[in-house]
């Protein structure tokens, strides 16, 4: 059983819960050898307890507390959590009743849609915790940045995650200038990034894995400056220092995410 497997139980049942806990410890041996983040979280129990821990849902109160630091670095935890297998452990029933009155969630994240990506699971985060966008390729549009703009402005959160990744088959698929059905047009917004990477040396397919990743990144890169670019009111967030606009790249074989410029 690998660590995304492990990750995905951790969502299925109580029982299952335990014993994947308890796998997880057996493991932790020979867990990816990054460095442990401690952030003090109070989410960041650990496993060891093999008894559900119910993460609170956040009160507006706290959310207002928060900084887009403290935010950003949150998720890190959560990352290295999601890579070492040690997956708090949630009562989604009880998180739900108590997220019913309202959500207060921390972040904002813009995501491939690829299966591959439990983003909730990647960040250890649970129910009422961050606002997920999905679309193949994780570009924005009118209907992105409205959603964006809803998560920050009206609903609090701190901090908005650009998130590529590797491997992105509609990166490949722009890249190759596919063309079928909506998914042309849909990589049209792909394009300018990888217009702007083409000059690399060697071939110019997807068959090339540097011109992959360096697309990828491209596409991440345009992404946050075209929300900047696009959205007054997330301009205006982040130069008040109310909002983070960070970008952020998962790796399929670990799955780490590593921030850019951070
Ligand atoms: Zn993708």
């Amino acid at each position: 059983m690998d660590r995304y497997d492990r990750a995905s139980l951790f969502q299925s049942s109580s029982l299952v819960m335990v014993a994947v806990a308890a796998l997880s410890l057996q493991s932790a041996g020979c867990a990816l050898q990054t460095s442990q983040a401690m952030g003090g979280e109070k989410e960041a129990e650990s496993a060891q307890d093999l008894k559900p821990l119910v993460t609170r849902v956040l009160t507006r109160e706290e959310q207002e507390k928060l900084t887009p630091k403290e935010v950003l670095q949150s998720l890190k935890n959560g990352n290295q959590r999601f890579v070492n297998g040690t997956l708090t452990v949630r009562d989604h029933s009880s998180q739900i009743r108590k997220a019913s009155l309202g959500q207060f969630p921390k972040a904002v994240i813009l995501s491939c849609l690829d299966s591959r990506i439990p983003v909730e699971d990647v960040f250890d985060r649970g129910i009422g915790d961050i606002f997920v966008a999905r679309v193949a390729g994780n570009f924005e549009n009118t209907d992105i940045l409205g959603s964006m703009e809803f998560g920050c402005k009206v609903a609090g959160a701190k901090l908005i995650v650009v998130l590529g990744h590797e491997q992105c088959g509609a990166i490949k698929a722009a890249i190759d200038d596919v063309e079928l059905g909506n998914i042309t047009a849909m990589l049209k917004n792909i394009r300018p990034a990888v217009k702007r990477v083409e000059k690399i040396d060697g071939d110019k397919s997807s068959k090339n894995d540097e011109l992959v990743r360096k697309v990828t990144l491209e596409n991440v890169r345009m992404t946050m400056e075209n929300i900047r670019a696009k959205s007054d009111i997330l301009r205006q967030m982040e130069q008040d220092d109310a909002i983070n606009i960070v970008g952020a790249y998962y790796n399929m074989d670990t799955g780490v995410v590593t921030f850019f410029d951070h």
